[in-house]
């Protein structure tokens, strides 16, 4: 169990296992006499289900909780620190994860067309997890032109502004 479901069940009421990873409760957004709120998990993310249609946005809202408590924990915050001593194992650790969240706040952008303040501000952070973590594996001095690239001062300012 993650600490992002954990979080989420420890604000529920009636909440009651029905299989590995899957539970009930009742759904904090509307009047619910018995759970009709299911509470799964997908590689990590937490999954909401409200039977009577309550949307997921307006069952975190009842428990004073956003749509990026949703997501597990980020990982990867060390690479600012201290870039050269990410291994290639946390490297890629890092982007399958951070790629994750992207995919998963683009299917949400997809299927309702905007997003929340949360979101954006997770998604901003994956991309300059994203981006950290590809200047380690290729520098960003080769993503320039060779016509660009003419000193290594300016490479290097150029670098920093794209960073
Ligand atoms: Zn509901």
């Amino acid at each position: 169990m993650t600490m992002a479901i954990d979080n989420i069940l420890n604000r529920l009421d009636r909440v009651k296992e029905t299989g590995r990873g899957k539970y009930l409760a009742c759904c904090p957004a509307h009047e619910d006499r018995s759970p009709s709120l299911s509470i799964g998990e997908d590689d990590g993310r937490v999954l909401l289900h409200c039977f009577a249609g309550c949307d997921p946005e307006s069952v975190l809202d009842a428990i004073g909780l956003t749509f990026s408590d949703l997501y597990p924990e980020p990982l990867g915050h060390h690479f600012k620190s201290s870039p050269m001593r990410t291994s290639p194992r946390e490297i890629l650790a890092s982007l399958d994860h951070e790629s994750l969240v992207v995919a998963l706040i683009g299917a949400d952008f997809i299927r309702r067309k905007s997003l929340d303040q949360e979101t954006w501000s997770r998604l901003a952070k994956s991309v300059n997890r994203i981006n950290s973590a590809r200047a380690q594996v290729a520098p960003l001095k080769q993503w320039h032109g060779p016509q660009q690239a003419t000193s290594k001062t300016s490479d290097r300012s150029e670098a920093r502004e794209s960073a």
